[in-house]
């Protein structure tokens, strides 16, 4: 009979870089431009069908990226299948960011069986630009990391992160 396969999902990356609005784009569709910054951390779920007789229920931690709650951040990624590292396209100091998220991820001891994606936001600002889509891809590769350029605004390629996500997870 059907499937209901469940993974926990976890989003990280610099406050403001648009984390609570990529959630927001993937589960009501919708974009805030006054968005109220996360307190402590948000769990969402949503719920994506992947095939006739499979669909993945991702649970969701959108943290907050504050200095004052880092130290609560192991608590949601410790045990989650998927984390997703956001970075904003539009401020470089970001991506420097995402990149101790990534090692701090890849310091975890079930690292391996963690389906990582880096996400770069914001790309309807593409004038503003600060990181290349070469730079960052690059990087991903190097680690190992799917790599996606979104925006939670427009909605561009959101869903895509989360459809591509499921495809690694392993559902049976
Ligand atoms: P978080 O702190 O990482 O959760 O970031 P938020 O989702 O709260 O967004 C921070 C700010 O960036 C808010 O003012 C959002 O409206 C804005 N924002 C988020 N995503 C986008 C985007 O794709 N494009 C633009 N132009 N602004 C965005
Ligand atoms: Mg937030």
């Amino acid at each position: 009979g059907p499937r209901l396969a469940q993974f926990k999902l976890v989003l990280l990356g610099e406050s403001a870089v648009g984390k609570s609005s990529i959630v927001h784009r993937f589960v009501k569709d919708s974009f805030d431009d006054f968005r109220e910054s996360t307190i402590g951390a948000a769990f969402l779920t949503q719920t994506l069908k992947i095939n006739d007789n499979t669909s993945v229920k991702f649970e969701i931690w959108d943290t907050a990226g504050q200095e004052r709650y880092k130290s609560l951040a192991p608590m949601y990624y410790r045990n989650a299948n998927a984390a997703v590292v956001v970075y904003d396209i539009t401020q470089s100091a970001s991506l420097e960011r995402a990149k101790v998220w990534i090692k701090e991820l890849q310091r975890q001891p079930n690292y391996q069986d963690v389906t990582i994606a880096l996400v770069g936001n914001k790309l309807d600002l593409e004038e503003e630009r600060q990181v290349s889509e070469e730079d960052a891809k690059l990087l991903a590769e190097q680690e190992g990391l799917l790599f996606f350029e979104v925006s939670a605004k427009s909605g561009d390629g959101v869903l895509n992160i989360f459809q591509e996500i499921a495809k690694k997870l392993p559902v049976e």
